[in-house]
């Protein structure tokens, strides 16, 4: 269930260092800037940080950071599947 939030691609390049934050790491609430949703505490996401600019990082949902870090032939697919789990989970 959770399973996808265990994934280990953590080496992503182009100066970025990104870091899994486990569940119980997680005690802020969060903007994620990929769905503009919010990270609550308690889930867990990825941290993004730029090598050169480490006051600029970035938390996001762990399967928004692999979307937007997927190739262009996957998005539409992604797409798909974002816009069933809308349907799902209503706020
Ligand atoms: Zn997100």
């Amino acid at each position: 269930m959770s399973h996808r939030f265990v994934d280990e691609d953590g080496s992503v390049g182009g100066g970025m260092e990104v870091r899994h934050v486990h569940p119980y790491q997680a005690v802020k609430t969060y903007r994620c800037p990929g769905c503009d949703h919010e990270i609550r505490p308690g889930e867990g996401h990825e941290v993004v940080v730029p090598r050169d600019a480490p006051q600029d990082r970035r938390h996001w949902h762990s399967s928004c950071w692999k979307r937007a870090n997927r190739p262009k032939g996957a998005k539409q697919a992604a797409k798909k599947q974002q816009a069933a789990k809308r349907t799902r989970k209503k706020r």
